[in-house]
């Protein structure tokens, strides 16, 4: 049985010791619960390395024979490095597994380092956690951006919290500063920035009530996430789509059904699922590990 360190990078460095797809122990947190979130935004990428060496050397204590590390990271990355990293942008260029092995190494840590996208180790930790490592997994998280991430991994780029949905040149609020973005219509910083007067929270609870501004946008917020899973859907073909984060709450998904419905029609693609998971610290570690037990096989 393979032992992984996996571990998560955001707000917080989340690490656990992974054995054959399941968490053993606890999870370790840096910064802890209710500790300064924005400790890791104003470090630089070197004293971010030296908090996961840290972290990873606690969590792998006594355990001599971890085989692999494997690290999930906001952002685009590819060949073990950060190419792209909207919220850490001290992270952008940086070589992030060789600077993690090293300083691994240099405490006695041989296990190879592999990163993968934090949105497609999160479908990992899915499809790990409901048994279905043989099955296609997407998940969108709403959250203060709109992150895509798809299993099994393959080479390539899916922004997915990008899928231009309109082409209404007046739909601008996307974090990248793209035109017509998902993000600009769902993410929780553009929703913020379109309703200056009302959180996000009070939107959808006007439109309970009947308020047609609300009630308009929350058509649209669905429409949104409707055509940009439609779109997916016609370019890699149907699959089960997870749908979580802190705003998956607004969710109605009677509504995205039917707004599915409208937008895949060809019947051969009509076979996908939509379906609500809890975002868990502990699928995001079990997947980070798994996407570096992937990486390691292939
Ligand atoms: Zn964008």
């Amino acid at each position: 049985m393979a032992k992984i360190v996996g571990v998560t990078l955001s707000e917080r460095v989340v690490t656990g010791l992974v054995i054959d797809h399941r968490l053993e122990g606890g999870l370790r947190c840096f910064p802890e619960e209710h500790e300064d979130e924005y400790a890791l935004v104003e470090m630089p990428a070197e004293g971010i390395v030296e908090v996961l060496r840290d972290q990873v050397k606690a969590t792998v204590a006594g355990h001599n024979d971890v085989v692999a590390v494997g690290l999930g990271v906001p952002g685009l990355v590819r060949n073990g490095v950060v190419e792209e990293a909207p919220n850490l942008p001290q992270l952008k260029g940086a070589r992030i597994a060789d600077m993690l092995g090293n300083a691994l190494r240099a405490e006695g840590i041989s296990a190879p380092v592999t990163i993968a996208n934090d949105a497609d180790a999160f479908a990992a930790g899915i499809a790990a956690t409901t048994g279905k490592l043989d099955a296609v997994v997407r998940v969108w998280t709403l959250g203060v951006g709109i992150g895509y991430g798809r299993y099994p991994a393959t080479d390539g780029v899916w922004e997915g919290g990008h899928t231009v949905v309109t082409l209404d040149e007046k739909e601008n609020y996307c974090g990248c500063g793209g035109r017509g973005h998902l993000e600009g219509i769902m993410g929780h910083r553009a929703m913020r920035l379109r309703f200056l007067d009302m959180e996000p929270e009070e939107v959808f609870e006007a439109a309970k009530k009947g308020d047609p501004r609300c009630v308009e946008f929350k058509r649209l917020w669905h429409r949104a996430l409707a055509a940009a899973t439609a779109t997916s859907i016609h370019m890699s073909g149907p699959s089960k789509v997870y749908l979580t984060g802190v705003n998956a709450h607004f969710l109605d998904l009677p509504m995205l059904r039917e707004y599915m419905r409208e937008m895949v029609k060809m019947s051969p693609l009509q076979s996908y699922s939509l379906e609500v998971v809890e975002d868990l610290p502990e699928t995001r570690v079990i997947g980070a590990a798994v996407s570096a037990e992937l990486a390691a096989g292939s």
